[in-house]
């Protein structure tokens, strides 16, 4: 979680005022949605971790259109305060999650997909967000600079949820390989980066050749 903050970040500040108002690698988002979005993520978690501490549901949002209508109204905020507030945002959720007690981190909670998790959780969520965000971001990050056990991770979670693709992903630079099940079954190889940003929904370069789209996920 904090290497992928630090990512995010450096990507962040690489990225000139202007080209964050423009489009991001999210169909309808420009970079500032995405800012706003990562931002208001960080608080969402927030309260996940604040239901781990208390045992009182409080979820990450109200609703789906209240999420999206704050990513809407923060998006429209000049872009040196949404760098703050992405900074700020993430300082206070590392101290919520620091904390909670052995015993909160076993509280059980639920995400925004209705899965029933632990608190446990929130730092992988995270982690995702700003790994895969970093990317998203079209500035210096990619796939292939993003850490080798955190894409392995990443596989092994999106393959758990993209049942019923059908494909078989092979890796080319590690001896790994992973089953989306499905009636079909396609065979896709490339790198554990190129895996990764397949499954994602993302751009994938990494690939050995093309494979059929799949929908953006996170
Ligand atoms: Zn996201």
């Amino acid at each position: 979680m904090a290497e992928g903050t630090t990512l995010l970040l450096g990507a962040l500040d690489a990225l000139p005022d202007n080209r964050l108002a423009g489009d991001c690698a999210l169909p309808g988002w420009s970079g500032k949605h995405l800012v706003a979005h990562v931002a208001l993520n960080a608080e969402a978690l927030m309260n996940l971790a604040t239901w781990a501490r208390t045992g009182v549901e409080t979820p990450m949002y109200s609703s789906p259109t209240q999420r999206d209508a704050d990513i809407e109204t923060h998006s429209a905020l000049p872009a040196p305060e949404l760098r703050d507030r992405v900074v700020e945002t993430a300082v206070a959720l590392d101290a919520s999650l620091a904390g909670l007690t052995e015993e909160q981190w076993r509280q059980p909670i639920r995400t925004r997909q209705g899965r029933e998790v632990t608190g446990e959780e929130i730092p992988w969520m995270r982690a995702r967000e700003v790994m895969v965000h970093a990317v998203d971001l079209n500035a210096a990050v990619r796939f292939d600079d993003l850490p080798g056990d955190f894409l392995e991770s990443l596989v092994e979670d999106i393959v758990g949820k993209r049942s019923g693709a059908g494909l078989e992903l092979v890796a080319t630079d590690k001896d790994l390989r992973w089953t989306v099940p499905g009636d079909t079954k396609t065979e896709v190889s490339g790198t554990v980066a190129g895996i990764a940003a397949y499954l994602a929904g993302r751009e994938a370069d990494g690939l050995s050749r093309p494979a059929p789209p799949l929908e953006p996920w996170l």
